[in-house]
């Protein structure tokens, strides 16, 4: 069977602190880490999730066991009418983001700024306008931090890479994460340097998505589950390239107490990212060992400054 031999880090650059884990993050975490799935970055969604994400991160980093978490500092496009409805204006929660970066810097927790975009399959969350007022402060904010940008794109028909190109293009580099874009989008990406597009379960839908992400070099990939969503379904063409990992699988039910080997069903978690390794190593014909030291490398690349 086709392995990991010889990779010793492998890193989920997407998860979210969804209240789901709460009742079991070590247990996931250690699952995480028995897989060599020893860097792991929570995404910050808004100004009070980026510093819950930073408080968690360091009590867990403080244990000294793996895996080392690290988090982004931004405002999620669909969480943007709720940014609103605070009342702070755009620089007033700008300063307050770059505050929260720079104190997570310092002790390297906070690695990218985001998660930030634009989202044109929720404008129900926030309507584009809402969504714009609210996107271009992150620019500033990976300016003044050297943080690469943590990119949420949906549906934008290149639109959002466009306008981030006219308003001064990207400072620092930055990742696409959550790829489902077609042929174009991905080469419009591509062309951009030191930008780099990251793949979950949603990416690898159909065989015309499989065909896109086929197409991502390994100088350019990143892997990410995307946390308690995005898992590789039982549907997408990939999943025969996926293997079972040694743990039980069960239904969530009221007052099932979660265990170490017992991973729950229709919930993804980080230890999920190896899958997602095997998916894209099959598709780009690239050993697993290859795909996951490529992207290890790029992770260097983007983010080695940042990071222990
Ligand atoms: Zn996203």
């Amino acid at each position: 069977m086709a392995s990991f031999s010889g990779v010793t880090t492998l890193t989920d650059i997407a998860v979210n602190l969804d209240e789901i884990f709460d009742e079991d993050w070590s247990h996931i975490l250690l699952r995480a880490r028995e897989n060599n799935v020893n860097r792991i970055i929570i995404t910050g969604v808004d100004l009070e999730v980026s510093k819950n994400a930073i408080k968690f991160c360091r009590e867990w980093n403080a244990s000294g066991i793996l895996p080392r978490l690290y988090t982004t500092v931004g405002l999620h496009p669909t969480n943007t009418k709720q940014a609103d409805e605070t009342g702070l204006s755009v620089e007033e929660y700008e300063q307050r983001l770059l505050e929260v970066a720079m104190d997570g810097m310092q002790d390297k927790t906070v690695v990218f700024i985001g998660e930030c975009g634009l989202d044109y399959d929720r404008f129900s969350y926030a309507d584009l306008d809402t969504q714009k007022k609210w996107f271009l402060m992150h620019l500033n904010l990976s300016r003044m931090t050297g943080l690469p940008l943590f990119l949420h794109e949906r549906n934008t028909n290149n639109f959002l890479l466009n306008w981030i190109k006219e308003s001064g293009g990207i400072p620092n580099g930055a990742v696409v994460h959550s790829f489902t874009g077609n042929m174009e989008d991905r080469d419009n990406t591509l062309a951009l340097p030191n930008v780099y597009i990251s793949i979950n379960g949603c990416s690898l839908r159909t065989i015309e998505q499989c065909d896109v992400i086929s197409g991502i070099p390994l100088d350019k990939i990143l892997f990410e589950t995307d946390a308690p969503w995005c898992s590789i379904k039982s549907t997408s063409p990939c999943f025969v390239h996926t293997e079972k990992l040694p743990y039980n699988v069960i239904k969530r039910k009221k007052g099932t107490i979660p265990r170490e080997d017992t991973m729950i069903k229709d919930r993804n978690e980080p230890v999920m990212v190896t899958q997602v390794i095997r998916c894209y190593a099959a598709l780009t014909q690239s050993s697993i060992e290859c795909a996951a030291s490529c992207a290890e490398e790029n992770i260097q690349k983007l983010l080695g400054k940042f990071m222990h």
